[in-house]
């Protein structure tokens, strides 16, 4: 049975559209990073929320859409290894690399198995002792921890047919690499409210003072983003982007502190490529040498190559808030939620995913 069905003007309070009009009497750029919150926006791109002078620009905040196709190859080259089952989040299976996918090597034969959480991996592994599970590590640094945590794990049961691909990505330095660039302009920055239990924003509380960013941290409904890209709009007003801006205040709890000394136990920070930002220092995570046997990188001795972009996809400048979905040629056209070209209209939390629902009402 349906839920009750709500009014736009229930959903959208209508104070806060006309106070965000009120407020915004100059052209201001807000990245909005999320995906989640991106699509929320879109959902009411219709109901005039937004002043004119507001525009809203998509990042890289999609973990599987900022995955190049290079990285994509080397979890492919794995999974096609005898003996390994390979265990990945559904959104991957379907994003492209040089030739193939994993859900192509899966219909050829491949052990390709959908899980939604490094736990679950390593009990295919505990159930499968013939074989070595292979779990592709891919997210943001809210993700670390567990995949850590079950490294630890797996390390103090003396399993060892179970190892990590680790393709996690630190977002702070893909966007103070693109805050760099004068030309996009961004001057605020709106991210979700999962941000306040990741371990280290004292990271974000540096970017946006070196870049002189307004930010806010909001939930997901319309009524919390409104709210928070008032507090930015108001910051940017008052000549003073720290004041009101969230990240200043936010203290490490006992569970954050935790999580910080296992993922030091487990990784290090490199240098690593993201799909339309490039190569950026400090922007991945590397395991241990000594817990390699849990590295499948090393393991399998596979390297992150270069790969083969679609050319017809510009995923890559949407990722770098260069360009919007609805500029891209193939939208709607040769690429659909049915037959996604690009990552971002492969992932859940793809901005071409969301903007083809909410232009067409299709997915
Ligand atoms: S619409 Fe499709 S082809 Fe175009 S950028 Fe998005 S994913 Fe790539």
């Amino acid at each position: 049975m349906n839920g009750p069905q709500h009014s736009i003007e229930q959903l959208v309070p209508k104070s806060l559209v006309e106070e965000l009009h009120a407020l915004v009497d100059r052209p201001i750029r807000v990245m909005v990073i999320c995906g989640t919150q991106n699509r929320t926006l879109l959902k009411y791109r219709d109901d005039d929320i937004l002043p004119d002078n507001l525009e809203i620009v998509s990042g890289p905040g999609c973990s599987i859409c900022v995955m190049p196709a290079g990285h994509i190859d080397a979890f492919i080259k794995i999974a096609k290894q005898p003996d390994v089952i390979t265990a990945t989040c559904e959104d991957l299976l379907r994003v492209q690399g040089s030739r193939e996918s994993l859900a192509s090597v899966k219909n050829k034969g491949a052990l390709v198995e959908v899980v939604d959480a490094p736990v679950e991996a390593l009990d295919l592994a505990r159930k499968h002792p013939s074989k070595i599970v292979v779990f592709t590590a891919v997210g943001f640094e809210g993700a670390a921890p567990d995949v850590a945590e079950t490294i630890l794990e797996a390390a103090s049961e003396g399993i060892d047919n179970f190892c990590v691909i680790p393709s996690i990505r630190l977002l702070p330095p893909s966007l103070d690499s693109l805050m760099r660039d004068p030309e996009l302009n961004i001057r605020g920055l709106l991210c979700s409210a999962h941000i306040l239990s990741i371990t280290d924003s004292s990271a974000y509380a540096a970017l946006a003072k070196r870049r002189h960013l307004s930010c806010a941290v909001t939930g997901f409904s319309i009524a919390e983003i409104l709210e928070g890209l008032i507090s930015i709009v108001k910051q940017i007003r008052s000549g003073q982007p720290s004041r009101g801006n969230p990240f200043n205040g936010i203290m490490q709890t006992d569970e954050t502190l935790q999580h910080s000394r296992m993922m030091s136990e487990v990784f290090f920070a490199v240098e690593t490529d993201w799909r339309g930002l490039g190569s950026i220092e400090g922007s991945g995570f590397v395991i241990r040498d000594e817990l390699s046997l849990y590295d499948a990188v090393k393991r399998f001795n596979v390297r992150f190559k270069k790969g083969e972009e679609e050319l017809q996809c510009q995923c890559a400048d949407i990722l770098a808030g260069r360009t919007t979905p609805a500029e891209c040629p193939s939208f709607g056209v040769s690429c659909t939620a049915k037959h996604p070209v690009g990552p971002c209209m492969v992932a859940q939390e793809g901005i071409c995913a969301s903007y083809f629902r909410y232009m067409f009402g299709k997915l």
